[in-house]
């Protein structure tokens, strides 16, 4: 069964297109989080950002790239939170991969994303030593 992004890509429901090219899509969140809240999609269907081959994943921040400052100037935005929900732990409910474009106001009360977390880890240094490490010999 193809995903509800699939469906919108394929034109079997309708959606705000706001752009589209060869590999990538984008459209309006049917439920925004501010006005001009906008999807950005790879046409194929990869469920998470490690699942995404290298070049889509340049297709798409290309199309990131391109969006962000044009859904800013269309709703006059101060700025824009961009993120990805990347698998379930982390919010994400449609398992297509997207981009969140969330336009930002002055004053909208909304915060950044430090404010999704409560109590923050207590790190030694070691630990942090050893978490740099095993990040870094995997990159
Ligand atoms: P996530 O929690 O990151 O998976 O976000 C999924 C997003 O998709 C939510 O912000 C929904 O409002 C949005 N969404 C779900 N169905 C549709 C749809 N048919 N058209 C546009 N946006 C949708």
């Amino acid at each position: 069964m193809s995903t509800i992004f699939s469906q919108i890509v394929e034109g079997e429901i309708p959606a705000r297109i706001v752009y589209e090219d060869e590999a990538t899509a984008a459209f309006l969140d049917a439920n925004p989080l501010s006005p001009g809240h906008t999807l950005v999609v790879p046409k194929a269907e990869y469920e998470q950002l490690d699942d995404v081959p290298a070049d889509v994943a340049a297709d798409l921040y290309d199309t990131i790239h391109r969006l962000v400052p044009v859904v800013e100037e269309a709703v006059d935005a101060d700025g824009t939170t961009v993120a990805f929900n990347n698998g379930e732990a982390a919010g994400q409910e449609v398992p297509h991969v997207h981009c969140h474009i969330v336009p930002r106001f002055e004053g909208d009360g909304g915060g950044p994303i430090h404010s999704m977390f409560g109590q923050r880890p207590d790190l030694d240094d070691d630990e942090l030593d050893d978490i740099a490490a095993d990040i870094e010999s995997r990159a």
